[in-house]
């Protein structure tokens, strides 16, 4: 029993407390059952679970109340993150079955199921994955047979091995503490949503991107606002509707130049400007790079800006065809890179030593074969779609074309068709709710698989017209 006047009032406040918290989930409960209605009338409509312009006024809206009432903004719209993606969930599980459309899948989900059947026996062309087809430098494995002959297979630095980090340093121009060698490009741009994004506070991707970003913010319960590009406008963002999207709850700007899965590369100007309204605004710029090497007009990292919240991402992956040897970088200021290294402490202590050795002997291949030879196969790609009469815009580098089918040709139906026939693709909407009318074709087999994968793809194609 409260004795002193003290612990009664105590104990009255925490009952009113008690009280506000039953109500507040009360109006949640009432919302969530309206998302559900809102998520069965759009799915009848046939229209996308995200709709920026309607977030956006709410999003107003709840910065207008917070001020005139003296709340946080801040913490009112990572309130406002965590209903608006509660409700999408609730929205996005409502759809596939009422829609009759095919669940969305990325293209790693098809990969799966293409390797699946490749267990049952069949045979697959794999045009819908980025793992090029050609050998890792030999260097590379004589420093893997090294590494265990020397017994260097042991718990590294969370950041690395010194030798590693430094070399890369060297090649940033920046000193070793900026550096973080990452199980892969993923870890990185992991580590970095992780370490410096709270759940409720947002991300910007631009669109179509990779899905890893949005997935990334998801799983930590931030929030991902998506600027879309088209295909009419080169897959240029609009920097005007960038500059519009950003709140006291953006956090940070995610960038992939050149682009998986477009191609494109960013000119000059607009790269400025986006690093100018990143600085303005004090956002987290993630500029993942991992085609940087592939890129066939100039390219300038993110890096050259020396902006203290800039997070560069490499990888071996693609340069050097080390995919499954799971090594890539985090480039950032010593700050940042302490931040991001807790995230790695915890969740894999260090990328394995001796495929941090392969990796420093990788840096001393010349990459310059692979990234020619992949040249040639975009250009050869981007005939072949030329001749299904497909619109898309020639890369200006990575490893992919994105074209548009023809009109009421939908993605997953294209993606099925071929799989049957022992062709991967994938699917566009996997980098993105609007891009159901696109899909990703992979340059990483040699033209004469390309072909034959091609090939039936054009017989598909011209069914559907
Ligand atoms: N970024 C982009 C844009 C990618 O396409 C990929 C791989 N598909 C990665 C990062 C990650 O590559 P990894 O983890 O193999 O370094």
């Amino acid at each position: 029993m409260p004795s002193s006047q003290g612990e009664k009032d105590l104990e009255a406040l925490r009952g009113q407390i008690r009280a506000v918290t039953s109500d507040i989930l009360k109006k949640v409960q009432e919302r969530m059952v309206l998302a559900e209605q809102v998520g069965e009338v759009k799915s009848r409509l046939g229209i996308d679970v995200k709709d920026e312009k309607v977030e956006q006024e709410i999003r107003q809206m709840v910065i207008k109340q917070a001020g005139e009432t003296g709340m946080s903004i801040e913490f009112a719209l990572r309130l406002l993150n965590v209903l608006l993606s509660e409700s999408e969930a609730v929205q996005e599980q409502k759809r596939p079955q009422q829609n009759n459309k095919a669940p969305r899948q990325t293209h790693l989900g098809i990969f799966q199921k293409a390797k699946q059947l490749e267990a049952s026996g069949r045979r697959i062309i794999h045009l819908e994955v980025g793992e090029p087809d050609y050998p890792a430098p030999a260097q590379a494995g004589s420093a893997l047979a090294e590494s265990f002959a020397q017994k260097k297979y042991h718990y590294t630095d969370t950041r690395g091995i010194p030798q590693l980090r430094e070399a890369i340093a060297k090649k940033n121009r920046v000193g070793e503490e900026r550096v973080m060698v990452t199980p892969g490009g993923r870890f990185a741009v992991f580590a970095a949503i992780a370490s410096l994004v709270r759940p409720g506070e947002e991300i910007i991707a631009i669109e179509p991107a990779w899905p890893a970003y949005r997935e990334c913010a998801d799983f930590i319960g931030a929030r991902t606002k998506v600027l879309k590009t088209t295909l009419e406008s080169g897959w240029t963002p609009d920097l005007k509707e960038l500059e519009s999207m950003i709140t006291s709850g953006t956090k940070m700007i995610a960038l992939n130049y050149p682009n998986n899965p477009t191609g494109k590369v960013l000119d000059k100007k607009t790269m400025d400007r986006i690093v100018a309204l990143a600085k303005g605004h004090g956002l987290y710029l993630l500029s993942d790079e991992v085609y940087s090497d592939y890129s066939f007009k100039p390219f300038e990292s993110v890096h050259a800006y020396g902006y203290d919240k800039g997070v560069i991402v490499s990888s071996f992956s693609k340069t050097y065809a080390m995919t499954g040897f799971r090594v890539g970088y985090a480039v950032a200021s010593a700050d940042l890179i302490k931040k991001m290294a807790k995230v790695q402490a915890v969740g894999v202590t260090s990328v394995a030593e001796p495929v941090q050795l392969a990796a420093l002997a990788a840096l001393g291949a010349d990459p310059s074969r692979n990234v020619e030879l992949m040249k040639r196969r975009l250009r050869f790609l981007s005939g072949k779609l030329k001749e299904m009469s497909l619109r898309f815009v020639e890369p200006d580098g990575a490893m992919y074309v994105y074209p548009e089918l023809h009109s009421g040709g939908e993605d997953m139906q294209l993606v099925e068709r071929l799989l049957e026939r022992g062709v991967a693709i994938a699917p566009g909407s996997g980098f993105g709710d609007s891009y159901r009318r696109f899909v990703r074709i992979s340059a990483c087999r040699n033209e004469k698989e390309m072909e034959k994968g091609l090939a039936i793809m054009a017989d598909e194609v011209r069914k559907a017209r």
